[in-house]
C-alpha cells in the first residue's frame, strides 16, 4: 500500500501510548488521541462526500486539530492544499478557481468572508466548516485509501514572487521518500523530541519537521507559533529543532542562550532562506552547537544537507541525499565544472509530479532526463557539496557583468556598521541595472563612504554598490525570506533621470 499514512498509521498504532503532541494551554496528545482526532476529522470529509483525488483548500491556525485534518487528507486520498493563513479574500478566489476543490476549510472569523466571495459562482461545490466546532462527531473509522506511489497527496502553492503563484503537485510516492531520507541522514532516535515553532502551511513545518517525528512516532513540541521566551522555556524538553534563520538570530538576542541551556539538545536544523556565516558562528559561539544547514522547496521537499557527522561548512548547503541527485548546469543544461557558477538541478524520488494544470510550465523547469531547474545559483565543489548564490530572478546584470547578491551581502554582513544586508538590482540608464545595497544599520546610518571603504579592495568595481539605502528592517515574509521583489518595486526609479 503506497498510501503515506498507511505507513505513518502502522507507527502511531505501535506507539499507541507514546506522547505525540506537547501543547501549550491543553493537555498533551499520545499517538492513541491523535489518532482518534484523525478518524473524526475523516468522518467530518466523508459526510461531505469527497472522493480520492478531491482537493480540499485548507487555510486554518496551527492546531493539534488542523495537523488531524491534514493527516485525515492523507487517509482518505484527498489532495490537501494548504494556505498562507495570511492571504487575502481576493487571494483566495485564485486558489479557488486554480485548485477548484470540493471543500475549502478556513477560520470562523472568515467564513463570511470567504462564502460571499465564493457562493456567486461556485456555491454548490464549496462548503465552508469550522473545523474544531462542532467535530464530535462519532467516528465510523474510514478505512485508509489505497495509493499508488504517484497519487496526488498535496498542492503546495509556492511563494510566487513574480507572475501567479504555481501549484506544485506532490506525490505519497514523493512524501514518503523524503521522510525516509531525512529520518536516516539526520538520524533520527526513538528518544528525540522535536520542537516545531514552524507554520504548517509551509513545506518546512508540515513535512520536513513534522514528517520526521510522525514516522517515527515520536513527541513534536508543537508551538502554534515562533516566540523567541516560549521556544527558551520549551527548549529544554527538546533534542531537535528545526527553523529559519531568523529563529536563530531571535534567540540569539535572549540572554538565557547558554551552553548550558541548550547542552542536551542534539542538532539545531536550518533552511528556508540562508542562513548567514555570522548567525552560524556566533550560535556555535554562543552554545557549542554548530547548526545543520539544507536546502529544500516547496517542489522537491529536502534536496541537500550538511552532514550529521562530519563537517557542517557555513555558507554551504552540504551534499545530495542519498538516493537524490544534484548538479550545477548552464542555461542549456551542460553541467559546467566544479566551482563555477550555475543553475541548481536536482532529480530524485522527492521531485514533484509538475505544476497544477500547467503542463507548459512543468516542462520549462523540468529536463527531458527528470531534472528539475530550480531557479536558484550554486557552486558545486569538486566533492559535490553546494553553496547557494542567490535565485536567478535576483541575479543582477550590471554593465553586462553577472553580480551574485550573496557575495557582496556576504562582505557588507562582515562591517560592523552592518546588522544585516539585501543587494538588489535595479534599472540604471547607464549600466542597465545598478547594484544597490540595502542595509539595516547595527547603530548610525550607514553611508556610502561607509561601504565604498569597506568594499573597495574585497571586491571589483562593477560589483560595489551605487547607491546605499538604510532601512529600519528588510521585508521578509513568513518564513524569514527576504522580499527582493518589494524592494526592487519600491526602489525601481531610483536612477530615473
Ligand atoms: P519554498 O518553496 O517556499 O520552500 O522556497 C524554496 C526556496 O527557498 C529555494 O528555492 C531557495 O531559494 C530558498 N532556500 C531554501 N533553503 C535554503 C537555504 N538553506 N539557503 C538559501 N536558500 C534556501
Amino acid at each position: 500500500m503506497s498510501n503515506f499514512f498507511a505507513q505513518l498509521e502502522a507507527g502511531f498504532e505501535a506507539s499507541a501510548d507514546q506522547l505525540a503532541l506537547i501543547l501549550s494551554g491543553q493537555n498533551d496528545w499520545t499517538y492513541a488521541a491523535l489518532l482518534q482526532q484523525i478518524n473524526r476529522a475523516a468522518a467530518q470529509l466523508v459526510a461531505f462526500g469527497v472522493n480520492p483525488g478531491d482537493r480540499v483548500l485548507v487555510q486554518v491556525p496551527k492546531s493539534p486539530e488542523n495537523l488531524a485534518l491534514y493527516l485525515a487528507c492523507l487517509k482518505l486520498g484527498l489532495v490537501y492544499v494548504p494556505l498562507n493563513t495570511g492571504y487575502t479574500a481576493a487571494e483566495l478566489d485564485y486558489f479557488v478557481s486554480d485548485a477548484e476543490p470540493v471543500l475549502y476549510v478556513g477560520k470562523q472569523q472568515r467564513s463570511d468572508v470567504v462564502s460571499a466571495t465564493l457562493q456567486p459562482r461556485d456555491a454548490q461545490r464549496l462548503l465552508v466548516f469550522s473545523n474544531g466546532e462542532g467535530s464530535e462527531i462519532d467516528a465510523v473509522v474510514s478505512p485508509t485509501v489505497t495509493r499508488s506511489t504517484d497519487d496526488l497527496a498535496a498542492i503546495l502553492y509556492t511563494s510566487g514572487t513574480t507572475g501567479r503563484s504555481k501549484g506544485a503537485m506532490l506525490s505519497h510516492g514523493n512524501l514518503a521518500s523524503n521522510a525516509h531520507a531525512l529520518s536516516k541522514e539526520w538520524g533520527w532516535q526513538p528518544s528525540d523530541v522535536l520542537l516545531n515553532a514552524l507554520p504548517i502551511f509551509h513545506v518546512h513545518g508540515l513535512f520536513i519537521a513534522s514528517h520526521c517525528a510522525l514516522l517515527n512516532a515520536t513527541p513534536m513540541i508543537f508551538l502554534e507559533k515562533f516566540d523567541a521566551g516560549d521556544v527558551m522555556a520549551r527548549l529544554p524538553d527538546a533534542t531537535v529543532m528545526m527553523g529559519v534563520p531568523t529563529f536563530y538570530t531571535r534567540l540569539l538576542d535572549q540572554s538565557e542562550l547558554t551552553p548550558a541551556s541548550v547542552a542536551h539538545m542534539r542538532v539545531f536544523i536550518c533552511g528556508s532562506a540562508p542562513l548567514t556565516e555570522q548567525t552560524f558562528s556566533e550560535w556555535e559561539q554562543r552554545t557549542g552547537h554548530r547548526i545543520l544547514e539544507r536546502y529544500g522547496m516547496s517542489e522537491t521537499i529536502i534536496n541537500t544537507s550538511n552532514p550529521l557527522q562530519g563537517e557542517r561548512v557555513a555558507g554551504t548547503v552540504g551534499f545530495a541525499l542519498p538516493g537524490q541527485q544534484v548538479r550545477v548546469a548552464s542555461e542549456d543544461g551542460v553541467v559546467v565544472p566544479a566551482g563555477e557558477v550555475g543553475m541548481i538541478e536536482v532529480a530524485g524520488p522527492n521531485v514533484f509530479q509538475g505544476y497544477w494544470r500547467m503542463p507548459e510550465k512543468t516542462a520549462e523547469e523540468v529536463r527531458p532526463d527528470g531534472f528539475f531547474i530550480t531557479g536558484d545559483l550554486g557552486v558545486q565543489a569538486a566533492d559535490g557539496r553546494l553553496s547557494i548564490v542567490g535565485r536567478s530572478k535576483d541575479l543582477v546584470i550590471s554593465g553586462g557583468y553577472n553580480v551574485y547578491p550573496k557575495e557582496v551581502e556576504v562582505v557588507l554582513d562582515e562591517m560592523p556598521q552592518v546588522a544585516e544586508s539585501a543587494v538588489i538590482g535595479v534599472p540604471h540608464p547607464d549600466f542597465g541595472e545598478a547594484v544597490v545595497a540595502v542595509v539595516v544599520p547595527a547603530g548610525d546610518e550607514v553611508t556610502q563612504a561607509d561601504v565604498d571603504a569597506a568594499l573597495g579592495d574585497q571586491l571589483a568595481r562593477f560589483k560595489q554598490p551605487k547607491r546605499v539605502l538604510n532601512v529600519a528592517e528588510l521585508p521578509r515574509n513568513t518564513m524569514g525570506k527576504v522580499q527582493k521583489n518589494l524592494l526592487r518595486d519600491q526602489h525601481g526609479d531610483l536612477f530615473a533621470s
